[in-house]
């Protein structure tokens, strides 16, 4: 680690940003077209501004910057400011939710990078009203809540599957949020593994036959977040604060 010469202080006020790059004491990391940008033309960068910049892999580096010219830019890394935590010894969260309305679902996929998920499965599902994903647009709101929220790792966003796919492909226990259940078992009941995943539907919920199909799954917890009906980011806050409490995902 490096004592460097910013303080604590100041360092938790240089902007943070996810570098796809691999790190080396001394080396240099090219900036993206929109980080530079953002960079040059938002921040005010200049040459030697400090950052942070993390990838993911190598832990969280002091950066500065090297150029920042209209179209390119480069930083010189410092050394590491954080160490990158072990991946196997944290525990798994992944989020299997229907894509609901544009501002809703910026505020669920913002919510769960917060909350320590592992990533995130779009699931098309009878009562879906938003059908496509715009990967693009989501996997920049990913990385830009994992640069907030000073993160260590950006969770993956998988491919959009059908409900039957995923019921069919399960390999580890699915708590599946089902409203209006009078079997379902209350969240604060649950108990969870180190490998869970959660399941949340669309504005409209889920078909009978979605929900038969997943009450006859032996992989399936049917959930019960109380007698309110939430609305689907809600209930997906609620599931990852759980799991997140009870298994200290989010420190
Ligand atoms: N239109 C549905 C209705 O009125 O029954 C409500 C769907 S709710 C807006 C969206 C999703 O959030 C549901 O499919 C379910 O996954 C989850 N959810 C909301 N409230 C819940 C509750 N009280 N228990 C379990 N899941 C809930």
């Amino acid at each position: 680690m490096i004592n460097n010469h910013v303080s604590q202080n100041e360092l938790y006020k240089t902007p943070r940003l996810y570098v796809d790059a691999d790190f080396a004491l001394g080396g240099a990391v090219r900036l993206e077209a929109g980080q530079n940008h953002y960079l040059r033309n938002v921040l005010r960068k200049r040459e030697g501004d400090a950052l942070r910049v993390f990838n993911g892999r190598d832990g969280e580096w002091l950066a500065r910057v090297l150029t920042l010219g209209k179209k390119a830019g480069e930083l010189e890394l410092e050394g590491c400011l954080r160490s990158q935590p072990d991946p196997a010894a944290a525990p798994k969260v992944h989020l299997y939710f229907s894509p609901i309305k544009k501002q809703r679902m910026d505020v669920m996929i913002e919510k769960a990078v917060e909350l320590g998920v592992s990533d995130l499965r779009p699931v098309i599902m009878h009562r879906s009203v938003m059908r496509n994903i715009n990967e693009e647009r989501m996997r920049a709101q990913i990385i830009e809540a994992a640069e907030q929220c000073e993160r260590m790792d950006i969770p993956a966003l998988e491919p959009a599957r059908q409900m039957d796919e995923v019921i069919a492909g399960l390999s580890q226990p699915l708590f599946a949020c089902i409203e209006r259940d009078g079997a379902a078992l209350p969240l604060a009941e649950c108990e969870f593994g180190d490998n869970v995943a959660f399941l949340v539907g669309p504005e409209g919920g889920f078909e009978e036959r979605e929900i038969a199909q997943l009450q006859a799954c032996g992989n399936v917890i049917p959930v019960s977040l109380g007698g309110n009906i939430l609305r689907a980011e809600t209930a997906a806050i609620a599931c990852l604060v759980a799991f997140a409490n009870l298994k200290s995902v989010v420190v």
